[in-house]
């Protein structure tokens, strides 16, 4: 027997779960289809990172509004727990980027952002076990650090189950039904479903999902390392931070470990299910020749564990959010390895999309579909150029 809601959502990664939690606010009949469990995908692998620069406006202006209607006060708006802790966030520039970093600095600081451009002898001052001999400047954001990705979206869930939602796991979308050009529902591996509103939050799978629907979205995987390094007991504060000086990103992990990454090496095109815990060859001794370069203490570290994860990314590396071109069918999907600290309001702007006809949280018409078509992929107002290489 086919079950009817008023909106479907396909995927229960943090995506899925924050566009459950807006859709059921707003009296939604929703339905999560989940082919595995919540936060399989690359939600429950992700580093975490709660920052607020990009070198693209609409992007930062996403965080910090996640930042501050969400992550900041979760209790009282979602409920439940996201973890955020706050380490505070430096971004360090190539010497050549600095009017870039000055640029997007100031716009950031225009859309209220707690920003500012800090010397290397300050970064020194405020973190004295970093080598700060390769840099002139970085951008420090006090307010920003890091949340649990996986009890972010198991709150946002159970948020919205609260408000009538149902989450169905183990249930695989094998079909998108269409009838008259218009989305009527999904066939799973557990029956039918109908509604009104379908949307792909699919993940690295998003691909193969919206070929369902004779969708070509240009969608390759992007397969990425992580590290958990022991904190060496000396090693003073450490914020979290991109340092694209020496291609890595690293924060603390409570107070024994120190999650690090590069942002080199990562692979593309992998089949969506491929085995995904075995890092590359080179992973670890590269990380660790980089990240000495900035923490010479990082020697005196051991190593705890190597995870890996896999997301779904475009050709400009921004993520996909609108319609699909098939009426009632949607997409939030091509997330590119930064998509967790955005989704509480990229969720909230796209329910707004298709329930009012335009967002009202943050304009997320930059990310939609039919750029690619048009051939206007996104460039930053002060582009540093891709942040995976
Ligand atoms: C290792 C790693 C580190 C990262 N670090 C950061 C970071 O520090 N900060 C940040 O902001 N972002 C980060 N990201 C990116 C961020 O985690 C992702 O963009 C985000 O989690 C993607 O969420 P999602 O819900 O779109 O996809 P996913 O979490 O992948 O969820 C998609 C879900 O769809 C399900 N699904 C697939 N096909 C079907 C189907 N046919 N039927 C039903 N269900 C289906 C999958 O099982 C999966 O659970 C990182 C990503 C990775 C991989």
């Amino acid at each position: 027997m086919t079950q009817t809601y008023d909106a479907i959502i396909i995927g229960a990664g943090v995506m899925g779960a924050s566009l459950a939690f807006h859709l059921a606010e707003r009296g939604l009949k929703t339905a999560i289809l989940e082919r595995r469990v919540s936060a399989a995908g690359a939600t429950g692998h992700s580093s975490g990172l709660v920052r607020m620069h990009y070198d693209l406006a609409a992007e930062s202006e996403l965080t910090f509004v996640s930042y501050k209607n969400y992550f900041r006060d979760w209790k009282e708006r979602v409920g439940g727990d996201c973890g955020f802790i706050n380490t505070g966030f430096l971004q360090i520039a190539k010497r050549e980027h600095e009017h870039k970093l000055r640029g997007n600095v100031a716009n950031q600081q225009q859309i209220g952002i707690n920003t500012s451009i800090i010397s290397a002898a300050e970064v020194k001052e405020l973190f004295p076990d970093f080598i700060t001999d390769h840099f002139d400047y970085a951008a420090y954001e006090p307010d920003s650090g890091y949340a649990d990705p996986t009890l972010t979206t198991n709150s946002f869930l159970e948020a919205a189950k609260r408000n009538g939602a149902a989450l169905i796991q183990n249930c695989e979308v094998t079909a998108i039904n269409t009838s008259g050009g218009r989305a009527t529902g999904v066939s799973t591996t557990r029956g039918d479903f109908a509604a009104p509103v379908v949307i792909n939050a699919a993940g690295a799978w998003a691909k193969q999902v919206a070929s369902l629907a004779d969708i070509d979205v240009p969608l390759e995987t992007w397969t990425h390392d992580v590290a958990f390094l022991h904190r060496p007991p000396s090693l003073g504060r450490i914020p979290a931070v991109i340092d694209d000086v020496i291609n890595c990103y690293f924060r603390p992990e409570g107070s024994a470990l120190i999650l690090a990454a590069g942002e080199d090496e990562s692979l593309r095109g992998e089949p969506p299910d491929a085995e995904d815990q075995t890092p590359t060859d080179t992973f670890l001794e590269k990380l660790i020749d980089n990240m000495v370069q900035r923490i010479p203490k990082i020697e005196e570290s051991g190593l705890h564990s190597i995870h890996v994860g896999r997301d779904g990314i475009t050709p400009d590396q921004r993520a996909i959010y609108g319609s699909s071109g098939i009426d009632g069918f949607y997409l939030a999907c091509g997330l590119s390895g930064t998509g967790f600290k955005t989704s509480p309001a990229a969720g909230a702007s796209l329910v707004e999309l298709i329930l009012d006809g335009a967002p009202k949280t943050v304009d997320i018409t930059p990310f939609r579909f039919e750029r690619f078509a048009e051939g206007k992929l996104i460039e930053g107002e002060y582009g540093y150029g891709h942040l995976w290489k």
